[in-house]
């Protein structure tokens, strides 16, 4: 077992890295890797790796570490090319084979303008180039298919979407190659085994444990630094599933488990886990350290910086998590531990927001002698697999109201329609009704020791700014209290609840950690 000192380790490396490869660092980095050097695994997001000069940023960030650990890199695709690539596996559905030709010949000149830069030997630049075009050609293909069938199967549509991590690790691994250290791209069908629930997956722990362990092992002992692609993985079939938007956190922290990493480190664009979204509240500040639990509550209610699953895989063995800022390396980031840290000034220590849910509502006055109403209606919306932020019983059990993603609402509601189906035909319940858009804001924190007065004090401010809330949601472990307010009111709320928690007030803020 790993004791919690020797975690505590972030940022020792310098990033004062000046003279890119002099051939003493390329000794060096050479050196077998032994047990006592730790081992990292680093993820870079999609800015991070956004075009050839943030890739050489990523390399140098990755070189650095590498100094003094084994490093498994984990890559996101360029930012924006998933984005462009799921459009392309529309526009096939579609029929549409015009504009699948377009958005395909846009991000191969990308790619290829990006690997010109970053790789100048030629031997390898053509090698690189040959693996891109074949990748190409293999989407091309599924496009063809989906157009002439006018037909995409979600594990079709996971192959098309998985195109950019499959570009962008082979060029990492050339920058680093550049760098004079030695790096394999690996695809990560090879190493996480997953269910087969297409654009959503979940790993097997145990499998994905035995083939990381077999495949990568090996490399860091002959002092390879693997970069592996993110997002994706594969059925023990050998099917590729994708873990859904965002998923590269969740591949980094499933191969930190699997692996026993020492920690994993999320670099990104902002500089660590903040008080708020800072693209919506330019007072948001860093919250030095975290709980895995504060953590896993402000990406589950829309804090877009984790992947809500990340911390899952970590949280048993207590592998800590930073999150860094590869535009602002000196910066030390947050680290989400097992314990946290306590804010200072107050319980509340961050405000999230899901900009668009929708209430699904169910009721009738014979709401209360349904058996279990509550319970059931959550396993069923549960059983198709919708994310579910909020489920609230009136007063009176006369009305159940579930918050879950636009996405899923038709799909929950009629789930819902299905397993009441007795009690709508006896008329015990009046019906399933599918509400508008509403916005979800809310307080995390350790635990709300006084969830009453911090009811009361949002309640007072949001009343001052005239912001009317539909409905209020609390977690049985009093560590959020949701806000339901209409979308338009969604920015405005947090902004309010930042503000009176004094989120952006460095002396409300945790003690900043101490890096060992
Ligand atoms: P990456 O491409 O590195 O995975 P993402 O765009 O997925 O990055 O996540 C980083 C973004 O998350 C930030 O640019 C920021 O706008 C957003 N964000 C939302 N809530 C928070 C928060 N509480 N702290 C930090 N960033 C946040
Ligand atoms: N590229 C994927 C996405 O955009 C995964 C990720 O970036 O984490 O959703
Ligand atoms: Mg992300």
């Amino acid at each position: 077992m790993h004791n919690q000192p020797k975690r505590r380790q972030a940022a020792e490396f310098g990033f004062r890295v000046t003279s890119a490869h002099s051939q003493h660092n390329a000794a060096h980095l050479h050196v077998r890797s032994n047990a006592n050097r730790p081992l990292r695994v680093m993820k870079f997001g999609g800015t991070s790796v956004g075009d050839a000069e943030r890739i050489e940023k990523a390399a140098e960030i990755i070189e650095a570490a590498a100094r003094h650990s084994d490093v498994v890199v984990v890559v996101s695709a360029m930012s924006g090319v998933t984005n462009k690539l799921l459009e392309a596996a529309a526009e096939s559905e579609a029929g549409n084979s015009e504009s699948v030709d377009l958005i395909l010949r846009e991000l191969r000149a990308r790619h290829e303008q990006v690997a010109g830069v970053l790789i100048r030997a030629t031997v390898e630049r053509q090698f690189v180039s040959r693996q891109m075009r074949e990748l190409f050609r293999q989407s091309e293909t599924l496009c063809q298919e989906a157009i002439a069938e006018h037909r995409l199967t979600p594990q079709m549509r996971d192959s098309i979407a998985s195109l950019g991590e499959c570009l962008s690790a082979p060029l990492v691994a050339s920058a680093l190659t550049e760098r004079g250290l030695t790096s394999e791209a690996i695809v990560a069908t090879e190493l996480i085994v997953t269910d087969a629930n297409h654009g959503a997956a979940d790993p097997y722990m145990d499998a994905t444990r035995e083939r990381c362990r077999a495949r990568l092992r090996p490399l860091l002992q002959r002092g390879v630094v693997p970069v592996v692609t993110g997002f994706l993985g594969a059925t023990s079939e050998g099917l590729l599933t994708t873990l859904g938007r965002g998923g590269s956190d969740y591949s980094a922290t499933i191969l930190g488990a699997a692996l026993d990493a020492d920690e994993v480190i999320i670099w990104t664009d902002v500089d660590g886990v903040l008080t708020a979204d800072p693209r919506l509240v330019p007072q948001a500040c860093t919250i030095p350290e975290i709980s895995y639990r504060e953590a896993a509550d402000l990406a589950h209610f829309g804090a877009k910086v984790l992947h809500p699953k990340t911390l899952r895989p970590v949280m048993q063995s207590n592998i800590p998590v930073w999150i860094r800022n590869s535009f602002t390396p000196e910066h030390a980031g947050t680290a989400i531990t097992s314990t946290g840290v306590a804010s200072r000034g107050g319980e509340v220590k961050a405000v999230t927001a899901i900009s668009k849910a929708r209430m699904i509502t169910l009721g009738g006055a014979g709401t209360a002698g349904v058996r279990d109403a509550l319970g059931r209606a959550e396993a069923a919306v549960s059983a198709v697999r919708a994310d579910t932020w909020l489920t609230t019983q009136s007063g009176l059990r006369d009305e159940i109201c579930i918050a879950v993603s636009p996405a899923f609402a038709e799909r929950a509601a009629s789930a819902l329609r299905g397993e009441f189906a007795s009690e709508l035909t006896q008329g015990q319940l009046d019906g399933v009704a599918l509400g508008a858009s509403v916005g979800i804001v809310t307080l995390v924190g350790q635990g709300f020791h006084h969830l009453s007065e911090i009811r009361e004090r949002s309640l007072a401010a949001l009343e001052r700014a005239e912001i009317e809330i539909v409905a209020i949601g609390e977690a049985v472990s009093e560590c959020n209290l949701s806000f339901v307010v209409t979308p338009t009111d969604v920015n405005e709320t947090l902004i309010v609840l930042h503000e009176e928690f004094r989120l952006g007030q460095l002396d409300s803020q945790a003690l900043p950690v101490k890096v060992l």
